[in-house]
């Protein structure tokens, strides 16, 4: 073999708490998972700030530290974790086929099982002056641009969970925050909403979304409309943060994986099964319901089981 191929038994693919459960299970029944990270190592939780609902820490903690504790558990049982990018995915159809990955444009993986937990990436507004202004004062994670807001006002984009919460984020470090929620009501948990309401300098605007953001090579504030009367406003903003939600990472898997229209992975049933035998999806990428780290670990338990049964049934 080419050493520019490698055969293994379980390929997991993405680093978030799916991967890094579904390669504590793997590693422990002895399928010797190697696992690719992706670019954003540890996944999402990397760039939240306190994690205070995941079980067994009642104090809560910090989302990039949980994770260099995951990846220290995968590592014990032996899972082998490699800094890494897949590219492309040329799968086989039948049941005991092997699976074969391009890694970073060169090296091919052959893999007897699959687990895709590529997880989900933050959305933009799609806006030509939010695009040009990315890294000049826009950003879609106040946890690594926060600081650099330091006594200045800011405002967030969106109103579920995220935009709540990094919202209360930069409260703590900014002057002032303001929201901007498109409907009159957030999508938010009540508590999260309840944190944003007792927040003396975030301000939030309903029915507001934004038109443009100003400045020209940084920002300097956001031109917003309300959506009932049309009525314009430039607020005075230094950074721009986008917690609007997410979108799958399945590009790679076009045409290969059954997809909803949105693009999240299709599994059978209660099982982590994708169209593809050997082929197993768990976490975010294939959950637009619950997206919860708790969630994502608990399907990836599931793939690695799914992924243990498969090889033990082809024997
Ligand atoms: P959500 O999909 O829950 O919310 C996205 C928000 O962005 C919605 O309020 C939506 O508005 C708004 N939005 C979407 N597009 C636009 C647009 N073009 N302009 C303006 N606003 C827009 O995503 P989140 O990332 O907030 O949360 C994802 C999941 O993760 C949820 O299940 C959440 O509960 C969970 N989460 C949990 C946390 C925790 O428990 N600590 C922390 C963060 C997330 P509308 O409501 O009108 O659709």
């Amino acid at each position: 073999m080419s050493d520019n191929i490698e055969r293994i038994k379980c390929l997991i693919i993405g680093s978030g708490p799916a991967g890094y459960t579904a390669a504590i299970y793997a590693a422990r029944a002895d399928m010797k998972p190697v696992m690719y990270t992706g670019m954003q190592m540890g996944g999402q939780l990397t760039t939240t700030t306190e994690v205070d609902n995941f079980p067994g820490y009642p104090n809560g903690t910090d989302g990039t530290a949980m994770m260099d504790d995951l990846k220290n558990q995968a590592e014990r049982f032996g899972t082998e974790v490699r800094f890494g990018l897949i590219t492309a995915v040329d799968f086989s159809k039948e049941a005991g086929g092997i699976h074969k990955v391009t890694l970073d444009g060169s090296k091919i993986i052959e893999a007897e099982t699959v687990i895709i937990s590529t997880g989900a990436t933050a959305k933009y507004l799609g806006l030509e002056s939010e695009e040009r202004l990315k890294g000049g004062g826009v950003s879609a994670c106040a946890t690594c641009d926060g600081f650099f807001y330091k006594g200045q006002d800011v405002v967030v984009v969106g109103a579920g969970d995220t935009a709540a919460e990094e919202a209360t984020y930069l409260a703590n470090i900014c002057s002032t925050v303001t929201m901007l929620v498109r409907r009159d009501e957030m999508r938010a948990s009540k508590a999260m909403q309840h944190r944003v309401a007792k927040t003396e300098n975030i301000k939030v605007m309903y029915n507001t979304e934004v038109d443009e953001v100003l400045g020209e090579q940084v920002v300097d504030g956001v031109r917003v409309f309300n959506n009932q009367s049309g009525e314009k406003q430039d607020l005075t903003a230094t950074g721009l943060f986008v917690a609007i939600g997410h979108k799958p990472n399945t590009d790679i898997f076009n045409g290969v994986l059954d997809m909803d229209d949105t693009g999240y992975l299709i599994t059978e049933g209660k099982t982590t099964k994708t169209n593809i035998p050997g082929v197993f999806a768990a976490g975010d990428v294939q959950d637009k319901e619950y997206r919860q780290a708790i969630t994502a670990a608990g399907t990836g338990c599931m793939a690695a089981l799914d992924a243990e049964r498969y090889l033990g049934a082809l024997k």
